[in-house]
Protein backbone atom coordinates (compact mmCIF):
# COMPACT_ATOMS: atom_id res chain seq x y z
CA UNK A 1 0.00 0.00 0.00
CA UNK A 2 1.49 3.61 -1.23
CA UNK A 3 0.44 5.79 1.36
CA UNK A 4 1.12 8.71 -0.70
CA UNK A 5 -1.91 7.49 -3.05
CA UNK A 6 -5.12 9.78 -2.55
CA UNK A 7 -7.57 7.98 -0.41
CA UNK A 8 -11.00 6.80 -2.37
CA UNK A 9 -14.17 8.44 -3.76
CA UNK A 10 -12.78 11.93 -3.31
CA UNK A 11 -12.92 12.64 -7.06
CA UNK A 12 -16.03 13.15 -8.83
CA UNK A 13 -13.94 11.49 -11.51
CA UNK A 14 -13.26 8.66 -9.40
CA UNK A 15 -14.98 6.04 -11.12
CA UNK A 16 -13.18 6.40 -14.31
CA UNK A 17 -11.59 3.41 -14.26
CA UNK A 18 -9.60 3.58 -17.09
CA UNK A 19 -7.93 7.18 -16.45
CA UNK A 20 -5.07 7.79 -13.85
CA UNK A 21 -6.74 9.78 -10.74
CA UNK A 22 -6.57 13.49 -11.03
CA UNK A 23 -6.97 15.60 -7.88
CA UNK A 24 -9.50 18.19 -8.94
CA UNK A 25 -7.45 21.17 -6.78
CA UNK A 26 -4.30 20.33 -8.33
CA UNK A 27 -3.49 22.35 -11.42
CA UNK A 28 -4.87 21.04 -14.71
CA UNK A 29 -2.26 18.93 -16.77
CA UNK A 30 -2.83 21.31 -19.97
CA UNK A 31 -0.98 23.91 -17.96
CA UNK A 32 -4.05 26.65 -18.60
CA UNK A 33 -3.27 28.28 -14.95
CA UNK A 34 -6.82 26.93 -13.42
CA UNK A 35 -7.08 23.67 -11.31
CA UNK A 36 -8.23 20.36 -13.00
CA UNK A 37 -11.85 21.21 -11.59
CA UNK A 38 -11.82 24.65 -13.14
CA UNK A 39 -10.65 23.67 -16.49
CA UNK A 40 -10.83 20.28 -18.52
CA UNK A 41 -11.84 18.01 -15.54
CA UNK A 42 -15.16 19.45 -16.24
CA UNK A 43 -14.90 18.62 -20.09
CA UNK A 44 -13.70 15.09 -19.58
CA UNK A 45 -16.80 14.39 -17.29
CA UNK A 46 -18.92 15.64 -20.10
CA UNK A 47 -19.45 18.91 -20.43
CA UNK A 48 -19.33 20.12 -24.02
CA UNK A 49 -16.37 22.04 -25.17
CA UNK A 50 -17.17 25.89 -25.59
CA UNK A 51 -14.77 25.81 -28.52
CA UNK A 52 -11.76 23.82 -30.35
CA UNK A 53 -8.73 25.10 -28.45
CA UNK A 54 -10.93 24.03 -25.39
CA UNK A 55 -11.78 20.46 -26.77
CA UNK A 56 -7.82 20.59 -27.90
CA UNK A 57 -6.63 21.46 -24.00
CA UNK A 58 -8.63 18.83 -22.59
CA UNK A 59 -7.64 16.26 -25.27
CA UNK A 60 -3.69 16.97 -24.15
CA UNK A 61 -5.45 16.16 -20.62
CA UNK A 62 -6.92 13.42 -21.30
CA UNK A 63 -3.57 11.55 -23.16
CA UNK A 64 -1.81 12.94 -19.52
CA UNK A 65 -4.33 11.09 -17.62
CA UNK A 66 -4.93 8.37 -19.83
CA UNK A 67 -8.73 8.75 -20.40
CA UNK A 68 -8.77 6.73 -23.73
CA UNK A 69 -12.50 6.90 -23.44
CA UNK A 70 -12.64 10.48 -23.54
CA UNK A 71 -10.11 10.67 -26.67
CA UNK A 72 -12.43 8.75 -28.29
CA UNK A 73 -15.75 10.28 -27.40
CA UNK A 74 -13.93 13.70 -28.86
CA UNK A 75 -12.77 11.66 -32.25
CA UNK A 76 -14.93 12.99 -35.42
CA UNK A 77 -16.15 9.24 -36.13
CA UNK A 78 -15.19 8.82 -39.98
CA UNK A 79 -11.10 9.31 -38.52
CA UNK A 80 -11.50 7.77 -34.86
CA UNK A 81 -9.53 4.91 -34.68
CA UNK A 82 -10.82 1.29 -33.94
CA UNK A 83 -8.85 0.90 -31.13
CA UNK A 84 -6.84 3.37 -29.09
CA UNK A 85 -3.67 1.54 -26.85
CA UNK A 86 -1.40 4.74 -25.59
CA UNK A 87 2.22 4.56 -24.76
CA UNK A 88 2.62 4.00 -21.09
CA UNK A 89 6.03 4.55 -21.30
CA UNK A 90 5.20 7.95 -22.50
CA UNK A 91 4.29 10.92 -19.62
CA UNK A 92 2.68 13.99 -21.44
CA UNK A 93 4.30 17.06 -19.69
CA UNK A 94 2.43 20.28 -20.78
CA UNK A 95 0.64 22.15 -23.94
CA UNK A 96 2.01 25.45 -25.44
CA UNK A 97 -0.93 26.85 -27.81
CA UNK A 98 0.86 28.39 -30.69
CA UNK A 99 -2.48 29.71 -32.90
CA UNK A 100 -5.85 29.28 -33.61
CA UNK A 101 -8.12 29.93 -36.51
CA UNK A 102 -11.65 29.63 -36.08
CA UNK A 103 -13.16 27.01 -33.96
CA UNK A 104 -15.27 29.79 -31.45
CA UNK A 105 -19.14 29.82 -30.78
CA UNK A 106 -20.47 30.38 -34.13
CA UNK A 107 -18.05 28.36 -36.59
CA UNK A 108 -18.20 24.78 -37.58
CA UNK A 109 -14.59 23.90 -38.16
CA UNK A 110 -11.44 25.56 -36.82
CA UNK A 111 -7.56 24.51 -36.59
CA UNK A 112 -5.17 24.73 -33.51
CA UNK A 113 -1.62 24.81 -34.18
CA UNK A 114 0.63 22.99 -30.41
CA UNK A 115 3.48 22.31 -29.17
CA UNK A 116 2.59 18.96 -26.66
CA UNK A 117 5.30 17.83 -24.57
CA UNK A 118 7.17 14.52 -23.10
CA UNK A 119 8.91 12.15 -21.64
CA UNK A 120 9.55 8.88 -22.46
CA UNK A 121 12.90 6.54 -22.13
CA UNK A 122 14.61 8.32 -24.84
CA UNK A 123 14.02 11.39 -23.10
CA UNK A 124 12.29 14.63 -23.48
CA UNK A 125 10.57 15.45 -26.85
CA UNK A 126 7.88 17.47 -28.21
CA UNK A 127 4.83 17.16 -30.81
CA UNK A 128 3.86 20.21 -32.68
CA UNK A 129 0.97 19.29 -35.15
CA UNK A 130 -1.96 21.21 -36.36
CA UNK A 131 -4.88 19.92 -35.83
CA UNK A 132 -8.59 20.14 -37.30
CA UNK A 133 -11.87 20.29 -35.59
CA UNK A 134 -14.92 19.95 -36.47
CA UNK A 135 -18.38 19.95 -34.97
CA UNK A 136 -20.73 17.02 -34.70
CA UNK A 137 -24.24 17.50 -33.37
CA UNK A 138 -22.87 21.06 -32.47
CA UNK A 139 -20.05 19.31 -30.18
CA UNK A 140 -16.36 19.75 -31.05
CA UNK A 141 -14.63 16.54 -32.35
CA UNK A 142 -10.98 16.19 -33.52
CA UNK A 143 -10.71 15.36 -37.35
CA UNK A 144 -7.00 14.90 -37.86
CA UNK A 145 -3.89 16.91 -37.86
CA UNK A 146 -0.76 17.96 -39.66
CA UNK A 147 3.21 17.39 -37.83
CA UNK A 148 4.21 20.56 -38.41
CA UNK A 149 8.03 21.82 -38.30
ZN1 LIG B 1 -6.96 22.11 -18.70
Amino acid sequence: MNPRRPGPATSAFADRAESSAVDDSKPCPCRRGEVFAECCGPLLAGRPAPSAEALMRSRFTAFAVGDTGYLRRSWYPGTRPDRLDLDSDRRWLFLEIHAVTGGGPFEQSGTVEFTAHYRDPDGRGRLHEISRFTRVDGAWCYVDGDIAG
